[in-house]
C-alpha cells in the first residue's frame, strides 16, 4: 500500500506526527493509499515556506503568473481522463460527472489565467482639480484553502486559480476523504512550474489541523467550502481574517401548474440524484402545484425506479455510492425520521446490502414544509415533495429554510418566473433548469446560512485580493476634500 506525503516548500515530505490515515474507494470499501495525518507542526512548516515564497511570487507580474496557469490548464486537459478515473475511485461519482468536474478545473484555470492581463482596478474623477483617483488590486498574503470531497478537483481549483493569479501563497488542506485527488492536482501545478513554497499541501483532519489553519497569525485569509457546522466554527475562531464561506443548501425546484412536466422531470432527477445527492446545490425539495402533483409523482417514481446503482466506472451506472459509511447512516436516519414525521415514502429508503456505500434513491411525498426532512441538509439521495396552491405559497415555502444557495422554477409564465427571480432568497435561481449546473465565469455562492462571499467569475478575484485606493495630487498645494 503506497504512502503519500505532504507537499511543503516544493518537496514531498512526511509529517513529524508519523501518523497516517487511509482513503477508501466507496464503491468497494477498499483503501487506495495511506496519507499523512498531519499535525500543527506541518502547518507551521507550510506557513514558513509560504511566507518565504510570498515576496517573489506577489512581485511576479500577473501576466507571467498567468503563463503558469495556462500550463496548468493544458496539463489538466492532457490528464483529464486519468484524473476523472481517479475521482471515481476515490469519491465515487460516475465517470461522466467526474469528467465534468475536471472540465470545471480546466475552465477556471483558463479563466483566471486570462485575468492575469486584466486584474482591473478603476479610475474615477476627483472632486478637486488637478487630482487623480484610482484603485489597484494587491495580493493578500498567505491564504488557507479548506475544501470538501464532493468536487475533489473542481472546488480546490476554484480556489487555487484565483488565489494564484492574485499573487498569494497557499496552504491547501483537502478533505480527508479525497486526499489523492488533491495530490494529483498539486503534482500538475508543480509540473507546470509553480515556484516552491507558493502552494503547500497538507493532508489530515479538521479536528487536528483545522484550528491552526484558521487562527494562525500569519494566515491572512481563509477560503472554506464545507458544512454549515464547520463554517460556524471558522467564523468563531478566525478572528479578523478575510473569510469566504461556501456552505450547505436545502435547494428547491418549484413546479407550477403550467410547467413542461417532461422537462421538470429531467431536472428533478438530475438535481436530486446526480452525484448521489451530494452536491451543495442538489435538489432536496420539490415544491409542486397540487393540480399536477399526482401526475408528476407517478412520472418521477417510474423514472427513479429505472435508475441503476453501481460503480461509477461502469457505463450502465446512473448513481454511484455515497462517500462513506457515515453518509449512508445519515440518509437512513433521515428516511426513518421522515416516516416518523408522517411523510409518505414513495420509493427507496434503504441501503443496498452489497459491498459499498450505496443508498437507494428515495422519494417522500405529503411532506410538510416544517418537517426536518424538508429543513435540514441530508446530502444524500433523499427527496421531499411538498404540495402548494399558488406561486406565493411556493416562494414562501422555498424561502422558509435557514440556507439560501440554489433554487429553480419550472413554468411557462413570465410573471411566475420574474416573481421567483425577485423574491427567492438564494444566491442562484434557475428558470426551467435544475438547481445544479454552475458555469465558472458566473459568481457562485449563497445567502443566509449558506455563507458569505462569491466564488468564480470576476467575484472570485475579490475573494483573493484587496483594493488599495490611490490619490495623486499634482496641484502643488494642499487641497482639502469636502471643502474642509
Ligand atoms: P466538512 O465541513 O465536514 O469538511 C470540509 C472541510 O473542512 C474538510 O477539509 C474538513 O477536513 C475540514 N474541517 C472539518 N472540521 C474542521 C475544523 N474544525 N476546522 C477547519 N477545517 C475543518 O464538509 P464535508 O462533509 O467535507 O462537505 C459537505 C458539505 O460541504 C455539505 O454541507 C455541502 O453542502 C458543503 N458544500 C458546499 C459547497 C458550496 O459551494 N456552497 C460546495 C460543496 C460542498
Amino acid at each position: 500500500m503506497k504512502t503519500y506525503k505532504n507537499f511543503i516548500g516544493g518537496k514531498w515530505v512526511s509529517s513529524p506526527s508519523k501518523k497516517t490515515f487511509h482513503s477508501l474507494d466507496p464503491a468497494i470499501e477498499k483503501s487506495i493509499g495511506k496519507f499523512q495525518d498531519s499535525s500543527e507542526l506541518d502547518i507551521e512548516l507550510a506557513v514558513k515556506e509560504a511566507e518565504k515564497a510570498f515576496l517573489s511570487w506577489s512581485e511576479t507580474p500577473a501576466p507571467k503568473r498567468a503563463e503558469i496557469l495556462f500550463k496548468i490548464r493544458d496539463l489538466l486537459k492532457e490528464n483529464k481522463e486519468s484524473l476523472a478515473r481517479l475521482e471515481v475511485k476515490e469519491m465515487g461519482k460516475v465517470y461522466k460527472e467526474a469528467l465534468g468536474d475536471v472540465q470545471e478545473a480546466i475552465d477556471i484555470f483558463e479563466y483566471m489565467a486570462g485575468e492575469g492581463r486584466r486584474l482591473f482596478g478603476f479610475t474615477t474623477p476627483s472632486e478637486l482639480k488637478n487630482k487623480f483617483c484610482a484603485t489597484i488590486r494587491r495580493s493578500l498574503g498567505i491564504v488557507s484553502l479548506i475544501t470538501p470531497w464532493n468536487f475533489p478537483i473542481a472546488i480546490p481549483s476554484w480556489k487555487l486559480a484565483p488565489a494564484l493569479i492574485c499573487g498569494n501563497t497557499i496552504i491547501f488542506k483537502p478533505s480527508s476523504d479525497t486526499p489523492l485527488c488533491a495530490i494529483e492536482l498539486i503534482k500538475i501545478l508543480n509540473q507546470a512550474g509553480i515556484p516552491k513554497g507558493v502552494v503547500n499541501l497538507v493532508t489530515g483532519f479538521g479536528s487536528s489541523i483545522g484550528t491552526s489553519l484558521i487562527n494562525h497569525q500569519k494566515i491572512r485569509a481563509i477560503s472554506f467550502t464545507g458544512s454549515v457546522e464547520t463554517g460556524k466554527f471558522i467564523t468563531k475562531n478566525a478572528g479578523l481574517k478575510k473569510i469566504s464561506l461556501e456552505l450547505g443548501g436545502k435547494n428547491a425546484i418549484i413546479v407550477m401548474e403550467d410547467a413542461n412536466l417532461e422537462l421538470a422531470l429531467e431536472g428533478v432527477l438530475w438535481g436530486a440524484f446526480g452525484t448521489t445527492g451530494q452536491r451543495c446545490t442538489a435538489t432536496s425539495r420539490v415544491i409542486i402545484h397540487a393540480k399536477v402533483a399526482t401526475k408528476f409523482e407517478n412520472m418521477l417514481v417510474n423514472a427513479t425506479k429505472k435508475l441503476k446503482l453501481g460503480s461509477g466506472l461502469l457505463k450502465t451506472t446512473d448513481i454511484g455510492p455515497l462517500i462513506n459509511k457515515k453518509a449512508v447512516e445519515k440518509s437512513d436516519y433521515y428516511t426513518n425520521l421522515g416516516l416518523k414525521e408522517g411523510a409518505k415514502l414513495l420509493t427507496g429508503g434503504k441501503p443496498l446490502s452489497s459491498k459499498g456505500f450505496f443508498y437507494q434513491p428515495t422519494i417522500f411525498t405529503n411532506v410538510k414544509p416544517e418537517m426536518r426532512i424538508a429543513q435540514e441538509e441530508i446530502f444524500g439521495p433523499v427527496l421531499s415533495i411538498i404540495k402548494i396552491k399558488n406561486i406565493d405559497e411556493a416562494i414562501e415555502i422555498c424561502n422558509n429554510i435557514k440556507q439560501g444557495l440554489s433554487s429553480s422554477i419550472y413554468t411557462e409564465n413570465m410573471r411566475y418566473a420574474f416573481k421567483a427571480i425577485n423574491k427567492i432568497e438564494a444566491g442562484i435561481t434557475y428558470i426551467n433548469s435544475s438547481t445544479i449546473g454552475a458555469e465558472i465565469h458566473l459568481p457562485f455562492g449563497g445567502v443566509k446560512e449558506t455563507g458569505s462571499g462569491r466564488e468564480a467569475g470576476i467575484e472570485g478575484i475579490n475573494e483573493f485580493s484587496e483594493t488599495k485606493t490611490i490619490y495623486i495630487d499634482y496641484s502643488g498645494k494642499l487641497q482639502k476634500a469636502q471643502g474642509g
